[in-house]
């Protein structure tokens, strides 16, 4: 075939009027959408071959060759991939067959401006080359074809192509960009190393240059050897050295992977210290086709609590890098999960814009969701607490052994995020919910989960009690406990600031209310027996005149007041009503510098309390009442609301 004139199809030429005529503000991209079209035209071959081995010829070591050549301004991309014969190169890069680049092509309004932002969203492949070069040449043969079937196809980027059959010995494609004087920094060994390590360090292909070499120039001084000579320019050795790493942990199989190469990938994309405390690798088929490699941490980072932090995966395509901190990968609340992602189905360009869109990123953030969730359930699975086998630690397995402890230091770093998931990730909810693991009078340590509390119960116990508080010793020792204490009922002690929060979307576990034990009238029901019941109903009826006496005094502070079996040493307490916020809560909120709704509390007495028992008839009554209700809030982590009121009261009466 002699030389051609093709014209390029409509859109393509719009296309390339687009990218020659925009400021690519990232035009070293061209590099990692040629270097992928040679990867793909690898895989192409690799994967004929299978039935046809005589494709390889006498190569078989599939490879990308990046070579320059200053003085003719050129940079060549070469790979010894499938090829192309006349027609394809005709057809292929002549016209545009993805859906995805026609779509874009047909958002183009015209108007510079706006067409520059989308062609950065969508992949614009091998036309990009044209960012770089006013014209390129693409010699190439079809494997398995005659060498004088090559082809040679130029074009300068505007209207039309050429085409022309030529000899070409090795099979595969060489694509020649001459260089725009702007773009010569591109003839640079280390800026190709540069960009090469950034975006294509884990394509599995071998990307080869030929290796450099100081030359030494002329004598420094001609009538003295001695002296030396001045450096001279760099010298191309004809030897070829890879310089990517051409390894992609995640594509290799499982079995093939140490522990400590697991270990060694994860420190070198989170830049973390510390070995991972797990991991999960998996390649997930489907309607969506993607590997996940993803990582939980030992320790949390300082900025853990900073809600806008992004999260940490890496968002590959087909091996080839796209980009860091991958959002849409993962919701917030797992936002310590650090890893890669490496999709078959996303286009090479796509923007962070269009991975909200995606219905592909929803599968995929579903699916990574779903496997945080195993590897934490796995953990807690095995995190046996020595207790429970009553110290025969033979009854635990291997792999209890080996996951001795794990749960719980997760926990320990991570479990105050995983609870906003309650709220975020409504369809995970009872998994999270399982995973919870919290303090409570039994144990000190963050240990105890609903299930392990509610085989606990008691007899005729039918809700799961839990304190909120600053503190655990806060918790521990807050006056609404006493009860609870005495009859040996199990009570959650709930410290993260972020429990009030999360508990707004908890209301049972597994069919059991949870109660806050600061909310609403004390009622233990079938755990008090009739005596109690009849005690206390007396009791509220002989302190009528005193509860009405309390209530005048306290109008401004007390929604109301009302005696209660709830406590044993203290002589008062605070509660809200049922459907109330938690004190807790509104001081949280104020805090935080939020509108909180004005928490009236109620005011509990005991009625077997010295203190309550000498209000009657009292001459201080109106300073004891309001003492009563200081030191109530005091107990429960709050201020009184004129402190030196309070102090001068207490001082009145010491005195
Ligand atoms: P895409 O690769 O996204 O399909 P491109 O514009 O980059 O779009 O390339 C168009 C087509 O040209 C490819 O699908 C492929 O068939 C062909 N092609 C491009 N580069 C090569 C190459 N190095 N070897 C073989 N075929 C190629």
């Amino acid at each position: 075939m002699s030389k051609q004139t093709h014209a390029f199809q409509a859109e393509v030429a719009q296309l390339l009027h687009l990218v020659t005529h925009s400021l690519y503000s990232n035009r070293e991209i061209f590099l990692r959408e040629l270097i992928s079209n040679a990867s793909d035209a690898c895989d192409k071959l690799r994967f004929e071959a299978l039935n046809n081995t005589a494709l390889y010829e006498d190569a078989p070591d599939l490879q990308v060759r990046l070579s320059f050549d200053q003085a003719a301004k050129t940079l060549t991309i070469t790979d010894n991939g499938i090829g192309m014969t006349a027609q394809e190169a005709i057809d292929h890069l002549g016209t545009i067959a993805k859906s995805g680049t026609k779509d874009f092509v047909s958002k183009l309004s015209g108007d510079q401006k706006s067409d520059a932002q989308l062609i950065g969203q969508f992949g614009v492949g091998f036309y990009s080359g044209f960012i770089v070069a006013e014209k390129i040449t693409v010699e190439t043969r079809r494997a398995g074809t005659a060498a004088a079937e090559g082809v040679r196809w130029i074009s300068g980027g505007t209207g039309d192509f050429e085409v022309e059959t030529i000899t070409r010995a090795e099979r595969g494609t060489s694509v020649i960009l001459h260089l725009r004087e702007e773009a010569m920094e591109y003839a640079n060994t280390w800026k190709l190393k540069e960009i090469v390590g950034k975006y294509a360090d884990h394509i599995s292909l071998p990307i080869l240059m030929e290796k450099e070499e100081w030359q030494d120039g002329e004598l420094i001084d001609p009538s003295n050897e001695e002296a030396g000579r001045k450096p001279g320019g760099m010298l191309k050795t004809g030897e070829w050295e890879t310089i990517n790493k051409a390894s992609a942990l995640w594509t290799r199989p499982k079995k093939d992977i140490s522990d400590e190469q697991y270990a060694d990938f994860y420190k070198q994309i989170s830049r973390d210290f510390e070995a991972p405390l797990t991991w999960t690798h998996n390649r997930v088929e489907g309607s969506t086709e993607y590997t996940q490699l993803l990582y939980i941490p030992s320790k949390a980072p300082q900025d853990l609590w900073n809600r806008d932090k992004k999260a940490g995966i890496k968002l590959y395509v087909k091996r080839v890098f796209i980009m860091d901190e991958a959002e849409a990968l993962m919701p917030s609340y797992l936002r310590f999960v650090k890893g890669v992602v490496d999709s078959a189905d996303l286009p090479l360009n796509v923007s962070r814009e269009l991975l909200q869109e995606s219905r592909d990123v929803k599968a995929i953030r579903e699916g990574c969701t779903k496997r945080v969730l195993s590897m934490l359930e796995d953990l807690a699975k095995h995190d046996k607490a020595p207790e429970s086998t009553e110290g025969v630690t033979d009854v635990l397995s291997e792999e209890d052994k080996a996951k001795q402890g794990q749960y719980s230091k997760f926990y320990a770093e991570f479990g105050a995020v995983l609870k906003e998931g309650l709220g975020e990730d409504f369809a995970n909810k009872d998994r999270l919910s399982k995973l919870l693991r919290f303090a409570s009078t039994t144990s000190d340590t963050a240990s105890v989960s609903f299930a392990d509390y509610k085989a606990r119960m008691k007899e005729g116990q039918d809700a799961i009690y839990y304190i909120t508080a600053d503190t655990l010793a806060a918790a521990k020792n807050s006056p609404q406990l006493e009860v609870f204490k005495k009859k040996g009922i199990e009570v959650l002690l709930m410290t993260d600031r972020v429990d009030e929060w999360a508990l707004n979307f908890v209301h049972e576990f597994d069919g059991t209310p949870l109660q806050s034990v600061a909310k609403g009238a004390f009622d233990l029901g079938k755990l008090q027996d009739e005596e109690e019941k009849k005690a206390a109903e007396d009791a509220a009826e002989t302190f009528k005149p005193v509860l009405a006496k309390l209530k005048e005094a306290l109008k401004d502070k007390a929604e109301d007041v009302r005696v209660t079996s709830r406590l044993v040493d203290s002589p008062a307490c605070l509660v809200v009503t049922d459907d109330g916020m938690s004190m807790q809560l509104a001081r949280m909120l104020k805090q935080a510098g939020q509108q909180a709704p004005e928490v009236k509390p109620v005011l509990e007495v005991n009625p077997e309390h010295a203190l309550v028992k000498k209000l009657d008839g009292s001459v201080h009554f109106h300073d004891l009442a309001h003492i009563l209700f200081d030191q109530a809030l005091l107990a429960e982590g709050g201020l009184p609301a004129d402190p030196a009121a309070y102090v001068k009261r207490v001082n009145a009466l010491l005195s």
